[in-house]
């Protein structure tokens, strides 16, 4: 088997598929065929599908379309209208027969439908099918918020994440920090040792510093050129500076020779700002004073951070 299969057949091996049906034999039917490849949840009502695909967002749907309360179609209609939620594959599971019928779980948001009595082999095979179209379209997406060099999240996903994170802050007043990392005497270095060096260094150093931010929540990101930026929800000013003490102690480790700095190898300068929990700081404010303070860090020496 190529890796190209392999991988695909373990990705599909993970999959979460969320069965929704009022009758619990018939869940138990569909349980049956797919279990043994995929993790199967359940939901009895178009309420209760919703509810579990905000908890868990599953891979794929597969749906009744005639439920008391909620229809499958209703429901189908209502996820399309939740951001996060959105791009989950529903496939309509119907023992509808006319063509209008047919028309409305297309209209509703479907990618497909299954017939009821269900046919085995037909059921297997469109979920494989749709699952592997879902992992493609997630990669493509999730691609375009890579940068190309380092790995990392790029400036696209900073920006989306930041506004985020602000709004998030503004909903539960935990803090939040954000920083800004600059390599020091980059030009230098790119001009002492070549391009491809200075390439390589940067990736180096975007790996030592995203393995710093542990916490899920965490975003580290290319920033621009040789800055890298990271956001710490739910931290103050104090767990910013453990943090950047680990940053700045993770780029000394690598000691990447640098010979027209002195310090004689790699080093990074931070700036971080948090919100303030009193005034309502912008989105552009706090951002400023995150680079007000790794402007400080650059004239007070370099190889330091300053928070504030
Ligand atoms: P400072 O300590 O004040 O930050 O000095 P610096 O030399 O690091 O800062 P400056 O802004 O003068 O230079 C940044 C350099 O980073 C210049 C640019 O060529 C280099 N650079 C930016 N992006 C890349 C990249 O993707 N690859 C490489 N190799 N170099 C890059
Ligand atoms: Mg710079
Ligand atoms: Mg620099």
């Amino acid at each position: 088997m190529s890796s190209e299969h392999s991988s695909t057949a373990s990705l599909q091996k993970e999959a979460t598929i969320l069965v929704v049906d009022d009758q619990s034999l018939n869940i138990q039917v569909i349980n049956a065929l797919l279990s043994p490849d995929y993790n199967i949840l359940a939901a009895t009502s178009g309420a209760k599908a919703i509810e579990l695909c905000q908890k868990t967002k599953p891979d794929l749907i597969l749906m009744d379309v005639v439920m008391p309360q909620k229809s499958g179609w209703e429901t189908c209609r209502e996820l399309k209208l939740i951001k996060e939620l959105e791009s989950i594959p529903v496939i309509f599971v119907t023992g509808l027969e006319s063509e209008e019928e047919e028309n409305t779980c297309w209209d509703a948001g479907g990618v497909d439908f299954i017939k009821k009595p269900v046919n085995a082999t037909t059921l297997k095979q469109r979920v494989k099918a749709h699952l592997k179209l879902k992992f493609q379209s997630d990669f493509l997406r999730n691609m375009a918020f890579v940068d190309g060099l380092t790995c990392v999240y790029n400036r696209r996903f900073f920006d989306d994440a930041y506004d985020k994170a602000l709004r998030q802050h503004a909903r539960d007043n935990l803090g939040m920090v954000v920083g800004i990392v600059d390599v020091d005497y980059f030009k230098r270095f790119n001009d002492r040792y070549g391009h491809l060096a200075g390439d390589d260094c940067l990736r180096s150093i975007a790996k030592a510093l995203r393995s710093v931010m542990r916490r899920p929540h965490d975003v580290f990101a290319r920033y621009g050129g040789e800055e890298f930026a990271c956001i710490l929800p739910e931290t103050d000013l104090l767990g910013a500076q453990v943090i950047a003490k680990k940053m700045l102690e993770a780029v000394r480790r690598l000691s990447i020779p640098h010979e027209e700095s002195p310090f004689n190898h790699v080093t990074v300068s931070i700036g971080f700002a948090a919100v303030d929990a009193d005034s309502e700081s912008s989105r552009d404010e706090l951002l400023a004073k995150a680079d007000e303070n790794l402007y400080k860090a650059k004239q007070s020496g370099r190889d330091r951070a300053v928070s504030g």
